[in-house]
């Protein structure tokens, strides 16, 4: 009788997680200390006692969809469908003080490495205090580390590092989320036995900077010596390699990928840019001659390679000329992935002090010509992929109107890349995780679709 009293009186939280895969491990953790601390994580944020929003700031329309969740809840908490409001992560981490006048609903505001006491501050909350913990952002959780699942139970995300020390001029998350450090390889290897244990597949390393791995504790690059360790693990099918950055790719990185079977040929490398000029204007340390022969490099180690990158269109001064150099460059490199950004004024950034900041309208304009161009260099490459065979993740059943099952390549990242339909036959049941043997008999723009072969 009294253990079901008990549960009933249980505080019931939910969590709106926004922002990338860094923020969204913070947000596991956060409901896995209170899962342990006897609280029920529920998944309707419009019906439970304590709403918890994780935020992103990085860029203006980040903080803008920030702020929309947060007053979308201080709405329920009008209305009595929730009781309290918890601001996590990066907005708070630099904006507390304004919000806190702005948004006076808002019972409890934590910075991005402080939500380790995470339990404690919601029982003051509940008491009625209102809470404001923000301090350096210095917490990097361990393997020890309870988590709550908040992504599909065959990939995880493994956080090997948090923070930056690069000083890209148009960047402002060294100062959301700290300096650069790293977890010990032991550690990681450990939470990757134990994530593979619990049904992982797929395990996806990230960080700020991947490739800084291991710089700040024994002043060597050791991403190499950790991916090998993580490749001979037994029951993980799939490693993957986020957010690597151009200065500290190194051959010895590209060739333990290339040489590892489990680690996904998928170099995750954003370039931000091609001319010289701009690259020195936002602080990158590269040049022209060096970012292209980095994708020679990669093309030569890694021959089938998928490569991801991103660029920044109208950052201040850009010309006409610096944009056609990257147009040109995007032409010749005939990247598999590929995401554009416009430059985002961000008052706290060294760049917001440059001169020669452009019109909103050619910002839009250039990533448009980018962004075309990059459809028909993905169309006309995946071309090549029919008549060939590939392993595919299976995601789940189709969508209504496309064959079989839905499932990613080692080409594709979850949520940010493409998708393979495997046509199967009427009676073969899969599940999320597993991984087929597919003949591409179609492609798309950023889709291929295959007949299942086998599930070996
Ligand atoms: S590498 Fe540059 S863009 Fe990336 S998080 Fe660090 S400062 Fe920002």
């Amino acid at each position: 009788m009294s253990e079901v009293i008990e549960k009933e009186s249980q505080v019931k939280v939910g969590m709106v997680s926004l922002g990338c895969a860094k923020t969204l491990v913070d947000s596991e953790l956060t409901l896995g200390i209170l899962e342990k601390n006897d609280y029920k994580i529920v998944n309707d944020v419009e019906d439970c006692d304590v709403a918890i929003v994780n935020t992103c700031a990085f860029i203006h329309e980040a903080r803008a969809e920030s702020i929309d969740q947060i007053v979308q809840l201080t709405a329920l908490k009008e209305q009595g469908k929730i009781k309290k409001l918890v601001v996590l992560g990066c907005l708070p981490q630099k904006y507390h003080h304004e919000l806190e006048s702005e948004l006076p609903e808002v019972d409890a505001f934590v910075g991005s490495g402080d939500y380790p006491r995470i339990a404690e501050i919601i029982k003051e909350v509940q008491a009625g205090k209102k809470v404001v913990e923000v301090g350096k952002p210095l917490y990097l959780y361990d393997a020890e580390a309870p988590r709550f699942s908040l992504t599909p139970s065959h990939y995880k995300y493994v956080k090997i590092s948090e923070g930056c020390n690069h000083k890209c001029s148009f960047c402002i998350i060294p100062q959301l989320k700290g300096l650069h450090r790293s977890r010990p390889i032991h550690d990681v290897v450990e939470e990757a036995k134990r994530q593979s244990r619990e049904g992982a597949k797929e395990l996806i390393l990230t960080g700020q900077d991947t490739t800084f791995y291991g710089k700040d504790f024994e002043n060597k690059l050791l991403l190499p010596e950790l991916l090998k360790e993580l490749n001979a693990i037994d029951d993980v099918a799939w490693i993957r390699l986020l957010y690597a950055y151009p200065v500290h790719l190194s051959d010895r990185i590209l060739e333990t990928i290339a040489s590892s079977d489990k680690i996904c040929n998928y170099i995750d490398v954003p370039l931000q840019h091609i001319s010289s000029r701009m690259l020195e204007r936002m602080n990158r340390h590269v040049d022209k001659e060096f970012v292209h022969n980095l994708v020679k490099r990669i093309r030569t180690i890694i021959p089938e390679v998928a490569i991801r990158t991103t660029f920044i269109v109208g950052f201040p001064g850009e010309t006409e000329d610096d944009f056609n150099q990257l147009m040109d460059f995007v032409k010749e490199a005939k990247f598999e992935r590929l995401g554009v950004f416009t430059y985002s004024y961000e008052e706290f950034s060294t760049s917001s002090k440059l001169e020669g900041h452009i019109d909103e309208e050619i910002k839009k304009e250039r990533l448009h010509r980018l962004m075309s161009l990059q459809q028909e260099i993905s169309e006309q490459e995946n071309k090549r992929f029919i008549g060939k065979t590939f392993s595919v993740m299976i995601e789940g059943l189709a969508p209504k109107g496309k064959p079989g099952y839905v499932g990613r390549t080692y080409m594709d990242a979850p949520d940010v890349d493409g998708s393979t339909y495997v046509e199967t036959p009427e009676s073969l049941i899969l599940k999320p995780g597993d991984i087929v043997q597919c003949q591409i008999t179609d492609s798309y723009e950023y889709d291929l679709t295959g007949t299942f072969l086998n599930n070996k």
